[in-house]
């Protein structure tokens, strides 16, 4: 029987860089005296962005929630919007705030993506526009879904809170649809502290999105639109300049994590692992889903607390679906959600970060297997 862990494995844990080179940062932070609105490491920071992501197109936030609300509200995004059940609570939330209500349609059972099919029956005369989540940084069905956009006249978004680092057919998902948010949260995969980022088509938008997160101010007496303070701080493109050093091997060391996972967890019966994108697909590992089977011998919930019985906090991600919390439960749904519906009942997510030693996601599959 495996013993307990010692200390917590919690589901993540934040890449921290070396003290020194933040301290170094700090140096050059306080010599300037320029902490935020604009300042010489946000600007260096937009700049290492710009290449990352291979467009001039990008505009930073203190976080990805008011990026994707500011996002929308750039986009002049009106009426009903069409997106997932299965995803983390802001996707709909930045809806409610620009007063557009969401529509759920149901996802994928293999990318847990919006189906495309799901989508185009739920289009309605005031349909404007999808908003897609490349969940657990698996891809969307871009070239469905951009299909559907171009034939109803729709603008495609993405939540790609998830998918820092992941290209398809060797360029960043960034490039795809009307625009793009990134999530750069201590929680994600990358991060800067907190923060987001916007990569977007129309480079008409930067200067609309650079009004909306600093009050509209045109200069120092003129505001042109009644825009909100969602800025990028100094200290967080400090952070984000360092971490972004080490995305790389980030996303190399949590590939040998999910290769180690997977290969221990294929022998287990009732563990469904969903499939590994295809091969036109860097996937940034992100996140470790597997969906808990009738036939394992407990439920989902059931694994989920005897794994705390180890000191090992998996998280159900992402249960309940958006569709069951009481702010969005009386929304009129056509859609069944059956899939989704399934899947949230189903996923668990395992601990994974730059950290975990291999011996120890063996241990934790140890503890999976020991009931
Ligand atoms: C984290 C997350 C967000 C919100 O990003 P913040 O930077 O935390 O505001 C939005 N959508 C999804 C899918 C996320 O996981």
């Amino acid at each position: 029987m495996p013993t307990p862990f010692d200390k917590p494995i919690l589901v993540t844990r934040p890449f921290l860089p070396s003290l020194e080179e933040y301290q170094r940062g700090l140096r050059e932070i306080w010599d300037n005296a320029w902490l935020t609105n604009n300042g010489p490491v946000l600007q260096r920071y937009t700049r290492r962005l710009e290449s990352f992501f291979g467009t001039p197109n990008v505009c930073l936030f203190n976080n990805g929630t008011l990026a994707l609300q500011i996002g929308l509200q750039g986009l002049k995004i009106e009426g009903e919007v069409i997106t997932t059940p299965f995803t983390f609570v802001a996707t709909s939330h930045a809806l409610f705030w620009n007063r557009l209500t969401p529509v759920f349609v149901d996802i994928e059972p293999d990318t847990y993506t919006l189906d495309p099919a799901a989508v185009e029956a739920a289009i309605t005369p005031r349909t404007t526009a999808i908003l897609a989540v490349h969940v657990f940084g698996f891809p969307c069905r871009h070239a469905e879904l951009s299909a559907i956009a171009a034939r109803h006249g729709l603008k495609l978004i993405y939540d790609a809170a998830h998918a820092m680092g992941v290209t398809v057919d060797g360029r960043p998902i960034s490039h795809w649809g009307d625009l793009s948010m990134f999530s750069f949260h201590a929680t994600k995969l990358y991060h800067s502290i907190e923060g987001g980022a916007l990569t977007f088509a129309d480079s008409g938008l930067k200067k609309t999105f650079d009004y909306l997160k600093n009050f509209g101010f045109e200069n120092e007496t003129e505001v042109v639109i009644p825009g909100t303070n969602a800025k990028m701080n100094e200290f967080q493109a400090l952070m984000g300049l360092l971490v972004l050093d080490h995305l790389p091997a980030l996303i190399a060391r949590r590939r040998e994590i999910v290769a180690r996972y997977r290969e221990r967890l294929a022998a287990i019966p009732g563990i469904r692992l969903p499939p590994l994108p295809p091969s036109n697909v860097a996937w940034n590992h992100a996140y470790m889903p597997v969906e808990i089977l009738p036939e394992f011998p407990l439920c989902r919930d059931a694994l989920y607390e005897h794994l705390k019985t180890y000191n090992v906090f998996s998280r159900r991600y992402f249960y309940p679906l958006l569709t069951d919390f009481p702010c969005y439960r009386d929304l009129p749904c056509r859609d069944p959600l059956t899939v989704a519906r399934g899947v949230a009942d189903r996923i668990l997510t395992f601990p994974i970060y730059h950290e975990l030693a291999l011996d120890d996601v063996s241990r934790i599959c140890d503890c999976i297997a020991d009931r």
